[in-house]
């Protein structure tokens, strides 16, 4: 068995340097990127090695395992970003912990997250999930976002909603498109939400497979799993 922390740090130095080619490509300075390790099905353990090796923002899409994750890994500082689909009864748990939703994509999630979020004495940063498919309706196999014509109404509701912040936008790229159009759509939508709000200037937006593309687009989070701790086991998502 080869050593974890070891694995780990050769991973993220190669993530850096794909960052570092992506952002000299795009003319950008790294330091307008933020990485967000998405620790999903890997153990707090790796967290807490990754918070070693420097690693300072995580991301999980299932509220039980994140919430047991943020619990253990406490006192570590990080800042946890919940990237997942979120349905309105893991809301309350959601807003004890995270720091940024990257997934409201409507109304009634706007209004739960709020009412938790004050509840709990906290507020959360938020993104609006973009859907980039190029057929309007489906989220994309039930990936959720609102449609880019949805954004700006939704964006307004999270900014006049107490306990809230509107950051900006997310979106995953579409299976079997080529990620730096479905991007490009992105910063559009982005750019129109900033017109209005001209705080929410967050594009969260890369994953492994796509970080130059979402760099060249003005992603500023990537979240990256697989790149960093290795391929999930299949069956879960
Ligand atoms: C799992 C996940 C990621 C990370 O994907 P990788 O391809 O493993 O880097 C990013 N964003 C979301 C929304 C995810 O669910």
């Amino acid at each position: 068995m080869g050593d974890r922390r070891e694995d780990l740090a050769a991973a993220l130095a190669e993530v850096e340097r794909r960052i570092g080619d992506a952002c000299r490509a795009a003319g950008r300075s790294r330091s307008e990127i933020t990485l967000i390790a998405v620790t999903k099905t890997y153990p707090a353990s790796d967290v807490r090695l990754l918070a070693e090796l420097g690693v300072s923002h995580v991301g999980e899409n299932r509220d039980q395992e994140a919430a047991a994750k943020a619990a253990e890994c406490a006192g570590l500082g990080l800042t946890w970003h919940f990237i997942g689909q979120l349905q309105t009864n893991k809301v309350r748990s959601v807003a004890s912990y995270a720091h940024m939703v990257h997934s409201v994509d409507r109304p009634r999630l706007v209004d739960a997250l709020g009412r938790e979020a004050v509840r709990a004495g906290r507020e959360v940063d938020c993104l609006i999930q973009v859907a980039l498919d190029a057929e309007p309706g489906e989220g994309g196999a039930g990936r959720g976002g609102a449609a880019p014509q949805e954004v700006p109404a939704l964006a307004g509701l999270v900014a006049k909603t107490e306990g809230l912040r509107l950051r900006g936008v997310m979106a995953v790229a579409p299976l079997g498109e080529d990620p730096s159009a479905a991007f490009a759509r992105l910063r559009a939508v982005a750019e129109r939400v900033r017109e209005e709000h001209p705080a929410a200037d967050v594009i969260s937006a890369g994953m492994s497979g796509d970080i130059p593309q979402a760099v060249a687009n003005g992603a500023t989070h990537l979240r990256v799993g697989t790149a960093l701790l290795g391929r999930r086991k299949p069956f879960v998502r």
